[in-house]
């Protein structure tokens, strides 16, 4: 039976991000600067990690707090073997929406089997159309050409349609903004552009840069004009826009400048079974010792639902000089 737990702002639980590793093999400079991110970092050893048996309870459990969503991250989530059995066995549940999110690297040759597996929809990081912006951007000269080719690939075994990400960094990639827009205009997919965040506290944030989605929205509309329309549902991550020439849809996901913690329903769970309440979150809770403990499934979810009644985190509408340099937790230890 479903018993919905809301936390201390009445936003209920209702979707799972996983990380199901650490490992990525981009290094966004956002994300994974390569100077920290080296080839001597120590990723996590593989008996730290959740098994998918481990995820497959949690996800089963936190359903009877009201979850319907689950959203599967890394790191790239594709380097993780066998992710199709965990895919099937969620599925099995029922009654559960199932994403993903990936650079798209592996994502040609993967896809067919994700949607066999029966994952839902897919969402596609990719910064820049730009060939040398990219490269630059994810850092291990990785190019346009194969993200794209996963995305098609995506696109026609039906795991449409298909969301792009863009985090937009000034003087990086912003004037690559409009030819992104026009480029999957028309083709059903929904590209979201996102203001550069202070995820974590290795990627150098500065205010300054940061391009406000209001400035995206206004590069773009001069061009291709849009008009806003409503969420799809509460605690719709992005914002979004049409186009008035009825030819699709774009999204803005505005953090820093257009906060929307008020509807944020969504947990976190690190690769090695952390719970974290907040994507900007400084600690998490270990879930792993008492998935690997006596604790019964009752005990756990009481765990879970306690948590969650204690959260009051808001991080977006408080963020200040004083909390960008907090300890933060890593972005490609949790997913975004
Ligand atoms: S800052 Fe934290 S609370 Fe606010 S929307 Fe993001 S994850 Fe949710």
């Amino acid at each position: 039976m479903t018993v919905p737990v809301f936390d201390t702002l009445k936003r209920p639980l209702r979707d799972l991000r996983i990380s199901v590793t650490d490992r990525c093999n981009f290094r966004c400079t956002y994300c994974m600067p390569k100077e920290i991110f080296s080839r001597d970092f120590q990723f996590l050893d593989r008996e730290l990690l959740l098994s998918f048996e481990e995820i497959e309870r949690l996800v089963r459990l936190s359903r009877e707090l009201g979850v319907h969503k689950v959203r599967i991250t890394g790191g790239e989530p594709l380097l993780r073997r066998d992710l199709e059995q965990l895919i099937a066995s969620l599925k099995a549940l029922g009654g559960l929406e199932l994403t993903m999110t990936t650079n798209g690297a592996l994502l040609a040759r993967k896809a067919q089997a994700l949607k066999d597996a029966g994952l839902d929809r897919i969402s596609v990081s990719l910064d820049s159309l730009d060939d040398t912006v990219f490269r630059a951007m994810n850092d291990v000269d990785f190019p346009v050409a194969k993200v794209l080719e996963g995305i098609n690939v995506a696109h026609e075994v039906g795991l449409g349609p298909v969301k792009i990400n863009a985090v937009v960094k000034q003087g990086v990639n912003d004037h690559t903004v409009v030819e992104m827009a026009r480029h999957f205009k028309d083709t059903g997919h929904i590209i979201r552009f996102i203001e550069f965040m202070d995820v974590g506290h290795t990627n150098g944030w500065r205010l300054d840069d940061v391009v406000p989605a209001a400035d995206i929205v206004a590069m773009i509309n001069a061009e291709m004009p849009i008009e806003p329309i409503d969420p799809n549902y509460r605690g719709e991550v992005a914002r979004r826009y049409r186009y008035k020439d009825g030819s699709g849809e774009i999204g803005l996901i505005a953090s820093v400048t257009q906060p929307f913690c008020g509807d944020c329903t969504r947990g976190r769970i690190s690769a090695d079974g952390a719970l974290y309440t907040c994507l900007f979150a400084v600690k998490g809770f270990d879930l792993r010792a008492l998935l690997r403990s006596t604790a019964s499934d009752e005990e756990i979810v009481k765990t879970l639902s306690e948590i969650w009644a204690a959260r009051d985190d808001r991080y977006s509408e408080i963020r200040s000089s004083e909390t960008v340099d907090l300890p933060k937790v890593e972005m490609s230890y949790i997913g975004g």
